[in-house]
């Protein structure tokens, strides 16, 4: 999907094929071997990845997962994305990212910490704060990324900060980054909303996924008095249509630990969620989510990718048929990394930013991203997939070309 979805963007460009290869091909591939002690005294392998497609224009850069379906593939997909993802926000970084195949719903708090210190320590010698930086993604977060800083300081003898973001702010994270990615999401609806006229308040919204990101682009749009009529989690899908109370539905999945059963809502099948008919819907969940059986049946207007590679290329074929306005996810969902971004240069600097500001620069580069991929897809005619694409892979060429090539 990620070298589908790139060919077509570098025809636009006119890409060379040798160019091509250059810049798809993953600079650096890890695979590492996680031994970890579990609870009841056994010793499990686990198996780990970190890839670093691209640093041409800066540190590679990309999350964490832990999570029973990582492949070493889907890793190189992933970091091929972010490659892309900081590119068209024009964060200088690259991209990479890691993983571990492991199920961490069925690990306690103890193992977790002992996976993810083994684990980081080996990946050590690839990663550092100028070289490649983690940050949290599915499964992972403030908390897995505190363990990592304080395995790697450790090794060094001294604090290092600025080795992974999406820390505890506690610890010299950023304020605003936990909501940055669903921040990021927002503030891409708001310019859709803007160029097609649709208003958010009283709009009909539907989120696939109530993790991080879902939750809280539910409880912004929520906040902007639209409707979300409808959810879904790994356990379940609901809906209400006349709304569903997020707050409440919230403080009902952090005690739960799902959607499911949330009282005054009605249980509906995954097919029937993706086929309510609405003004955006927001796929925060994995990916390959919709695909050519389902997206057939989507009524949507607008679908807002908060999850990495959501559609198909399939799927993607399907709904631009239909004219829906789809929002790529390398776009849509770049407000994490670049909140990451403002993380590490405030690390670096040694010096805290307020909310208001990480949120105003945020919103800043939201806004002029967006505008200059509508851009492209205006002057190009091309859909908003492939004008993120041709943004971000022109700017990844140009600086391979202004580099030249070592040796
Ligand atoms: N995991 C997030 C993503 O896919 C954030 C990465 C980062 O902040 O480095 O964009």
């Amino acid at each position: 999907m990620a070298s589908q979805n790139f060919q077509r963007a570098a025809d636009i460009l006119e890409l060379k094929p040798d160019v091509r290869a250059m810049v798809l091909a993953p600079e650096r591939v890890l695979t590492v071997s996680v031994p970890v002690k579990m609870d009841n005294g056994l010793i499990t392998c686990f198996e780990g990845y970190r890839v670093q497609h691209n640093t041409t224009r800066g540190p590679a850069k990309g999350g964490i997962r832990f999570h029973p379906g990582v492949t070493l593939d889907e890793v190189k997909a992933l970091a091929t994305w972010m490659t892309w993802k900081c590119a068209v926000v024009d964060i200088p970084f690259g991209g990479g990212k890691g993983g571990v195949t492991c199920n961490p719903k069925k690990m306690s708090v103890a193992e977790l910490e002992r996976l993810t210190r083994r684990y980081t320590s080996a990946i050590l010698p690839i990663i550092g704060p100028d070289r490649d930086i983690p940050a949290p993604d599915v499964y992972t977060n403030a908390q897995t990324m505190a363990w990592i800083m304080d395995t790697y300081s450790m090794t060094q003898g001294h604090l290092v900060q600025g080795v992974v973001t999406g820390k505890p702010i506690a610890l010299g994270g950023s304020p605003g980054r936990n909501e940055a990615t669903a921040r990021g999401v927002f503030n891409t609806i708001e310019c859709v909303s803007q160029h097609l006229k649709l208003k958010i308040k009283g709009s009909k919204v539907v989120v696939q996924g109530f993790g991080n990101a879902g939750s809280i682009v539910a409880h912004l749009l929520d906040g902007a008095q639209a409707d979300v009529i409808a959810v879904s989690d790994s356990q379940g899908c609901i809906y209400d249509k006349n709304g569903l109370h997020i707050a409440k539905l919230m403080m009902h999945k952090e005690r739960t630990g799902s959607v499911k059963d949330f009282p005054g809502s009605e249980p509906i099948s995954p097919e029937e969620l993706l086929a309510l008919e609405c003004d955006f819907l927001i796929p925060a969940a994995l990916e390959n989510s919709i695909d050519s059986h389902n997206a057939h049946s989507i009524r949507a207007k607008v679908i807002a990718e908060a999850a990495n590679g959501p559609l198909t290329p399939e799927a993607d074929a399907i709904v631009d048929a239909k004219g829906v306005f789809v929002i790529p996810d390398i776009l849509c969902n770049a407000g994490g990394v670049t909140v990451s971004y403002f993380e590490w240069v405030q690390n670096t600097q040694h010096m805290a930013w307020d909310v208001n500001e990480v949120n105003s620069r945020l919103e800043r580069v939201m806004h002029r991203s967006f505008a200059k991929v509508l851009e492209i897809h205006q002057e190009r005619k091309v859909n908003m997939r492939t004008a993120a694409g041709v943004l971000a892979i022109d700017r990844v060429v140009e600086a391979t070309m202004l580099r030249g090539l070592y040796p």
